[in-house]
């Protein structure tokens, strides 16, 4: 399918069926964007709205987060998970305000430059909050193109270079229509076109689709490793030490970190990992955030 028959579905579509996300208000700010994009990257949008809006009224600017040691940060993530990206956030605040007048670069490099950011961040911060024309590719973009335009049920294992080639070749000339089918792709991918069970009666590109008209063929390349499961995981052990430490407001000795897993040897990896991380800091009487 070529880019003038998707552009069109796409766009038509999307103004009538996109969700009302803060970050697409007119007027969101681009440090907004920024924050907003860190906190989607792994968490779904539901739980990230409401601490997105904390996060914004707290610290409406990157110097206002740059001033406050990064355990604020830390400590503001709460249930968002994987916290590291808490810290990098902080680091990309401090290099903003440091070396951009505390405004968010526009350019992808400087964008790129930034701890914590990468191809995605980097483009959909330069196209959704100045408006510049990127392929903006995550997820849900990645298997819209795979099956509508490739026919395939999933997409091959991400790689920068292929993926953004794709896009480019289907995203539109124009900027406005160039943001809006960016936007367009990953909303069809996120509530039409799903992993496990895609609405093809409510999708703009039913009748085009290539998975479609070859009858949904099985995929047989690659898969991408299955996460392991949460429950038992270092990773959940992480998060009972890392909500330990959130909570308190004077270090957290070793004593009160026993009581929260039985397993010491997973317990010590788990600390000594957060430790590793400059997710928590050891210090005479006991362990705190950064
Ligand atoms: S027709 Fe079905 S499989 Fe094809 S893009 Fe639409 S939702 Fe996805």
């Amino acid at each position: 399918m070529s880019s003038a028959q998707l552009s069109p579905r796409i766009l038509d579509w999307f103004a009538a069926n996109r969700r009302d996300l803060p970050w697409r208000e007119p007027g969101f700010p681009a440090w907004g964007t920024l924050v907003s994009e860190f906190m989607l990257q792994q968490t779904p949008v539901a739980r990230v709205i409401p601490r997105l809006a904390e996060w914004l009224e707290r610290w409406p600017t990157p110097a206002d987060l740059a001033s406050v040691p990064p355990g604020e940060a830390v400590r503001a993530w709460a249930n968002l998970g994987y916290p590291r990206r808490a810290l990098w956030l902080h680091a990309a605040a401090v290099e903003i305000t440091e070396r951009h007048g505390g405004v968010v670069p526009h350019d992808v490099d400087a964008l790129l430059a930034l701890t914590g950011v990468g191809d995605y961040t980097a483009r959909a911060v330069a196209a959704f909050a100045y408006g510049h024309r990127h392929p903006v590719v995550d997820t849900n973009t990645r298997r819209v193109i795979a099956r509508a335009v490739e026919g395939n049920a999933e997409p091959a294992p991400p790689s920068n270079v292929s993926d953004l080639a794709r896009m480019e070749r289907l995203l539109p000339d124009d900027l406005d229509e160039a943001h809006r089918f960016n936007a367009g792709m990953m909303e069809l991918g996120a509530i039409v076109c799903t992993a496990r069970s895609p609405r093809c009666d409510a999708c703009p590109l039913a009748d085009t689709c290539a998975w479609r008209q070859a009858g949904y063929p099985e995929y047989l390349g690659k898969r991408k490793a299955v996460q392991k499961k949460y429950e038992g995981s270092d990773r959940h052990v992480r998060g009972l030490i890392m909500a330990e430490l959130r909570a308190a407001h004077v270090p957290v000795t070793s004593a009160e970190i026993e009581t929260l897993w039985a397993d010491a040897t997973q317990r010590d990896r788990a600390l000594a990992g957060l430790v590793t991380d400059g997710l928590a800091v050891h210090r005479e009487t006991g362990y705190l955030l950064p």
